[in-house]
């Protein structure tokens, strides 16, 4: 048994290793490469990839899981062999149960699909991208086929970004948080607004990157293990769990965005950075998945970074780096300005009340189109009358609206819920946080983040992909996602800031 398990073990090693420099590659492709070096890329890209898809998909690891299987039935639950094993074997089982016609036929028509989006977009013509959306639909379909039986289609879809995540649980907790939110919202647009204007003054960028890299290294991002960028669209990437690199994105005329989108980008790499070690190159080593990933980043960029306890500290840092701009800016007029509502009908630049509303209506259009009781040509109409129904503004033009995420072009279906589910579990863990750490507020408000980043990763990092995120949820706060919480939280501060 040994023996077969440091076989597989050696080659998930070496295919983590051969992501490891795929990943170094993309991240090039997006910071530093010449725009001429993009086809070169793209075929080093595409080998790599293909070498690590033979390796865990070869049928002898197949083989030595089933051979595997009795004598792992017989240990210890809890057992770093018995966890492991049920990870490969999910690992495994996703890689392979699409046909390798399937997965090249994908790639083809979300190449294409790609192009016709972008054109579709830059022209607001929502027909030009329906042909390909429709074929898109139909192998999401299929897609999920490969993994019946389930409980409902989605659920297969759902599965590839939130392991043991099922649609009837994600449905049951969007019916339950919809409501609210949309009362809330409104409670909030009943009372006056709040004036942010002076954060949309000039706001020197190299200014800008200097305070963000003051917070990185307060929340206590280790830059002998990292590093960050310029890129257009923010992301993180890692190397290896001692080499993990975050990128941001800063506009001169707005204050906010660059500062935050370090910070959001920030808890994705403190997380990265957190994996255990001892199982860096195995099957346990990753992160639980995308939800409790964005749970990460929400938290820094949000319960914390537009948090009065944050700013107490940072805020005159702030203004010392722009005492022009903010010097006549009082530190309760700045943090109500951070947090301002609008409703808007942009997602990814929604505010902390509204974006998840966003997602709702994401997850509505997806799970009609996959039950088969919405038809593509009816989406524009569909997403319109909802952006009223739930948020009071109706796009424009489908370019505002139904045309503005990458995600379905690319075939990516059951993806969006991830980032609400974020939102859910940053401020659960949260909570638990606020009960362990009872000086959690005192010691945001002297930069002192060392006890929460140590029970962060005590509590989730370090766990890895040992526990599916339900488990892992329920075993630090007591229960599983749940939205409580994120109410509780979203009202305490919005009527505190808004007055109702
Ligand atoms: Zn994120």
């Amino acid at each position: 048994m040994e023996q077969l398990i440091a076989k597989i073990k050696a080659i998930q090693a070496e295919v983590t290793a051969i992501e490891h420099a795929a990943a170094l590659l993309g991240w090039d492709q997006v910071t530093y490469m010449p725009s001429g070096g993009a086809e070169d890329r793209g075929n080093s890209l595409a080998a790599l990839s293909n070498i690590a898809h033979t390796k865990l998909t070869a049928p002898e690891i197949g083989e030595m899981l089933a051979e595997l299987e009795p004598h792992i039935a017989e240990l210890n639950p809890e057992s770093d062999d018995v966890r492991w094993f049920k990870v490969t074997k999910r690992n495994y089982e996703k890689q392979t149960r699409l046909p390798a016609e399937f997965v090249m036929r994908f790639a083809r028509e979300t190449t294409i699909a790609q192009m016709k989006w972008q054109e579709a977009r830059e022209k607001s013509d929502f027909s030009i991208f329906q042909p390909n959306l429709e074929s898109l639909v139909e192998m999401a379909k299929e897609a999920a086929g490969f993994f019946a039986p389930y409980d409902h289609p989605y659920d297969a879809l759902l599965d590839m970004y939130e392991p043991g995540m099922k649609t009837a649980d994600v449905k049951a907790i969007f019916n339950d948080l919809r409501p609210r939110q949309v009362e809330l919202i409104k409670a909030i647009m009943d009372s006056p607004q709040v004036d942010d204007s002076f954060l949309f003054q000039q706001f020197p960028k190299q200014a800008q990157w200097d305070f963000g890299m003051e917070v990185l290294n307060a929340f206590g991002y280790d830059f002998n293990r990292g590093r960050q960028d310029y890129t257009i669209h923010p992301f993180t990437t890692s190397f290896g769990v001692n080499d993990v690199r975050i990128t941001t994105r800063i506009l001169e005329n707005n204050l906010v965005s660059g500062m935050m989108s370090t910070m959001h980008e920030g808890g994705h790499g403190l997380y990265e950075l957190g994996l255990d070690p001892a199982h860096a190159y195995d099957a346990l080593g990753s992160s639980a998945s995308l939800a409790i990933h964005e749970s990460q980043s929400r938290m820094f960029e949000n319960l914390i970074g537009r948090s009065m306890p944050f700013w107490k500290h940072f805020y005159p840092r702030l203004q010392s780096y722009f005492p022009s701009q903010l010097g006549n800016v009082g530190l309760e007029q700045f943090y109500r300005a951070v947090n301002k509502v609008q409703p808007s009908l942009i997602r990814v630049e929604a505010d902390e009340a509204t974006y998840n509303l966003h997602i709702m209506l994401r997850l509505e259009v997806e799970m009609g189109l996959i039950e088969g009781k919405i038809a593509v040509a009816h989406l524009p109409e569909f997403w319109n009358s909802k952006m009223e129904e739930y948020l009071g503004v109706v796009p424009p033009d489908d370019a505002q609206g139904v045309l503005q995420d990458v995600h379905w072009s690319n075939g990516l279906f059951g993806y969006f819920s991830t980032y609400a589910l974020g939102n859910l579990v940053s401020a659960q863990l949260w909570e638990v946080m606020n009960r362990d750490m009872p000086n959690l507020y005192e010691d945001i408000e002297k930069g002192k983040f060392y006890d929460l980043l140590t029970w962060l990763r005590t509590n989730i990092h370090n766990h890895g992909s040992r526990y599916e995120p339900q488990e892992l949820i329920e075993r630090v706060t007591g229960s599983r996602i749940t939205p409580e919480p994120y109410v509780k939280y979203l009202t305490d501060k919005y009527s505190a800031i808004y007055k109702f």
